[in-house]
């Protein structure tokens, strides 16, 4: 895979996981976008509960893009119950305005409808870009996340789900499906609803030559990105012996693998790290945590080594 910090064209920021008053969310999809836009976002990705209560929305948010502004068109998909028995929240960016709908007429499972699978291998073969959303709030086992096998990535960060539950973290079901073999990518959003301090929490810094919904819709799916809630992470060069990292002021970096393998490195305003390889002897992957002195996080996706 091609390095996302030394690949062509720029960072862009996005959030992937919001909502509007098309489903349960307060605001207004233009409202939505416009915030964001302010907040200095690239893009954002409106993903309303496709629902039969909201009359399953594919919201357009194409007439609210503007100079330096895009958007993804996308929903968060529930159908089939998870192991626990509560409905599948699926999260799907790019995916086509005429995606048909199943039959998931409410938040509870009802007989014969899709399976959380199912309907997420119909969207990714519609083109989206598909994730598990948010595995501690939704109380997700590892054999659900297993099945889910049409997913690009896992919600690591849901800053709703923080704000909102303290259950915001994916990082645990992520760690488990790369030290598996799988690969996902690791994404962190907001799942904004602006019904409390649910915004501009997590989102993702995507590469892409152009800040257009193609070019940030095949950088996501190639795991092109990194996630933040404030830091900058610049570089990550994986040498035989160290890992070496760039990033915006940082009081630790850290470098996890699989099992129990991490190691930290701390300090005051560091803009470089050297984290030697040697306790990741017996790990295939690596991925890369910056914390800055508000305890602010970014996180690379995982490296395979
Ligand atoms: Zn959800
Ligand atoms: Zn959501």
């Amino acid at each position: 895979m091609q390095d996302v910090f030394t690949a062509p064209g720029r960072f862009y920021r996005g959030n992937l996981h919001t909502h509007s008053d098309r489903s349960d969310g307060v605001l207004t999809p233009e409202e939505v976008c416009r915030r964001y836009r302010a907040e200095g976002y690239d893009f954002l990705a409106l993903t309303d509960h496709f629902i039969g209560i909201y009359d399953y929305p594919i919201v357009d948010t194409r007439p609210f893009r503007a100079p330096g502004f895009t958007t993804l068109l996308g929903a968060e998909l529930h159908s089939g119950p998870m192991a626990n028995g509560d409905l599948w929240h699926i999260l799907a960016v790019g995916l086509p305005e005429e995606f048909a709908p199943g039959n998931a007429p409410h938040f509870r499972a009802v007989p014969g409808q899709e399976t959380g699978p199912e309907i997420a291998a119909r969207a990714a073969a519609a083109g989206a870009f598909v994730a598990v959303a948010h595995p501690h709030w939704s109380g997700l086992t590892l054999e659900d996340a297993r099945s889910l096998t049409a997913a690009h990535a896992v919600e690591i960060y849901n800053h709703g789900c923080h704000t909102g539950a303290d259950r915001g973290d994916g990082f645990v079901i992520a760690d488990l499906l790369l030290s598996e073999g799988r690969r996902p990518s690791l994404i962190a959003t907001d799942d904004a609803h602006f019904t409390e301090p649910d915004h501009f929490g997590g989102w993702v810094m995507v590469k892409a030559e152009a800040n257009e919904p193609e070019a940030l819709l095949a950088a996501l799916k190639a795991g092109m990105f990194y996630s933040s809630q404030g830091p900058e992470i610049r570089g990550i060069d994986i040498t035989k012996t160290t890992v070496e990292v760039q990033c915006s002021a940082a009081v630790t970096v850290i470098v996890q693998g699989q099992a129990t393998a991490a190691v930290a490195v701390n300090g005051q305003s560091m803009t470089r790290a050297s984290i030697r390889r040697d306790r990741f002897a017996a790990s295939p992957w690596l991925r890369v945590t910056v914390i800055d002195a508000a305890g602010r996080r970014a996180w690379s996706n995982a490296y395979w080594v």
